[in-house]
């Protein structure tokens, strides 16, 4: 059994509408993707409680394109 993200994995997809404008918002991926630019030695547990999440979650930066604004959800990992 292994913890896995539904969305990563294209189980489900995760609909999130714009607090400003209501436009169904892009997923940009996971947010792991931003930190490893500058934090390449760190492993993927630190990283995920840098950012506030736990193991049992992933978090997703989503998009709104009209708004150019973004949003963190955390998304709950399913067991597999
Ligand atoms: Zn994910
Ligand atoms: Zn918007």
């Amino acid at each position: 059994m292994e913890s896995v993200c539904p969305v990563c994995n294209c189980l489900a997809s995760y609909i999130v509408k714009c607090h400003s404008c209501g436009n169904v918002m892009k997923d940009y991926g996971v947010i792991q993707d931003y930190f490893d630019d500058y934090s390449p030695y760190l492993d993927r547990d630190i990283t995920e409680r840098l950012d506030g999440a736990t193991r049992n979650e992933c978090m997703h930066v989503f998009f709104c394109e009209i708004c150019n604004w973004d949003s963190r959800i955390p998304i709950n990992r399913i067991m597999m």
